[in-house]
């Protein structure tokens, strides 16, 4: 997906901007004796920028417009080191309001319906990023934050909710929880409005089935707004991202090239008309690819694939660059296989090895299972792992993000 023209002039602006605030990105500018782009080549010659640039900036180093015009900050979790703060001015909230809408549109949302917010409010854009959409929209929006399952339930049945927006691993908990208090009968949810982490296909089709709901992977990151750059739509073909606010491309990660639409790679992502705190060039990290052709519904908005993990997730095995996505797809191809793994990769005797945990019910004979497994690997990746099939509950089981690979060559 090329650089347009009106693009490229968005960006030049931006640049202008960015040298003028004299920020860490401005004076990389200059350093590189960049002052303008007006062609792909010079775009393609900008520096990248990164969550660790961002980091340095604290705290409020990104600021590219005067301060009387930010309205607002948010921040990113600081879970590795110093935390990210993003200034928005009220062009920059209302814009991410605008985009947020057109998210819930591309769902099938509309003013009559009721959204319960689940995801949390505060210095992370989620809850309030959730909420803008919803109001924009004209739609009710019942602000729940997290936690809290009993009211969170109890408001789903007496305000008759439609919709529910969640992280994935909380609609799977509320669907356990409205199966065991057997109150299905009770919840008028249609659609689920999920953040797009890496959820397997079985957790998916659990939560839709269980909650009997269409579910909508929605994407977006703190840095670059928040959550409600891009969504899936009915068709389910990958998520459409809205170009008129940013321009994304897709890189290979480890030389930093554009790589064809199609293939998979990194996303990176520049803000066309972000006034508080733009970012060139901004390395996700999330794994992507851009998809060819148009979508069954007729949008012209591009799309990306659901994420299928994160660049510093890639494990090279004896040369051959893998992805846990990879070897999920494969056991999600054993029905005697739960939905849980982990993946250990270990440097014995001068070579690389890798490690399968699975479950699976004691009916079936664990070691024909770890040899079907074990073939199919060798087939689809070109190396053959060591699996161990272990009793269903034997792996450990977490609130949030599960660490489903270990690699020991490294500790
Ligand atoms: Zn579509």
């Amino acid at each position: 997906m090329q650089i347009n023209e009106q693009q490229l002039a968005q960006v030049d602006h931006q640049i202008g901007r960015l040298i003028a605030a004299d920020n860490f990105y401005g004076k990389r500018l200059k350093e590189a004796g960049i002052d303008h782009v007006s062609t792909v080549e010079d775009f393609l010659k900008l520096p990248f920028s990164e969550k660790e640039d961002l980091r340095g900036a604290y705290p409020l180093g990104l600021m590219t417009c005067k301060e009387e015009e930010v309205v607002r900050i948010h921040s990113s979790s600081g879970t590795t080191g110093m935390p990210v703060i993003i200034p928005y001015t009220a062009k920059d909230v209302d814009d991410w309001g605008e985009m947020f809408r057109r998210c819930y549109e591309f769902a099938g949302i509309t003013n009559k319906d009721r959204i319960q917010i689940t995801p949390g409010y505060g210095l992370w854009t989620a809850g309030i990023g959730f909420q803008n959409g919803c109001e924009k929209l004209g739609a009710m929006a019942v602000p729940m934050g997290p936690g809290n399952t009993d009211k969170q339930l109890q408001m789903m049945m007496d305000l008759k909710s439609t919709v529910i927006c969640a992280t994935s691993s909380y609609a799977l908990l509320l669907a356990e929880e409205i199966e065991k208090r057997g109150i299905r009968d009770k919840i008028c949810l249609k659609k689920g409005v999920i953040g797009s982490e890496r959820w397997g296909e079985k957790m998916r089709k659990r939560i839709s089935s269980e909650l009997g709901i269409e579910l909508y992977d929605i994407y977006g990151l703190t840095e670059i707004y928040g959550p409600g750059i891009g969504i899936s739509c009915k068709y389910d073909t990958g998520m459409h991202y809205w170009d008129d606010y940013l321009y994304l491309e897709i890189i290979d990660p480890e030389t930093g090239k554009n790589v064809p639409d199609g293939e998979w790679g990194e996303i990176v992502i520049t803000t066309l008309v972000k006034e508080g705190a733009p970012l060139i060039r901004f390395r996700t990290h999330d794994l992507s690819r851009i998809i060819p052709g148009e979508c069954p519904c007729g949008s012209r908005y591009p799309r990306i694939d659901v994420i299928s993990g994160r660049s510093d997730d890639m494990m090279k095995i004896k040369g051959v660059n893998v992805f846990p996505k990879q070897i999920e797809e494969i056991l999600g191809t054993f029905p005697e296989l739960s939905s849980e793994y982990q993946i250990r990769i270990s440097h014995l005797d001068g070579k690389d090895s890798m490690r399968i945990y699975v479950e699976a019910g004691g009916n079936h004979d664990f070691k024909s299972l770890q040899q079907k497994v074990a073939a199919s690997v060798k087939s689809r990746i070109g190396f053959t792992p060591i699996v161990y099939v272990v009793e269903l509950g034997f792996l450990p089981r977490s609130e949030k993000k599960s660490k489903r690979v270990i690699d020991e060559r490294f500790q």
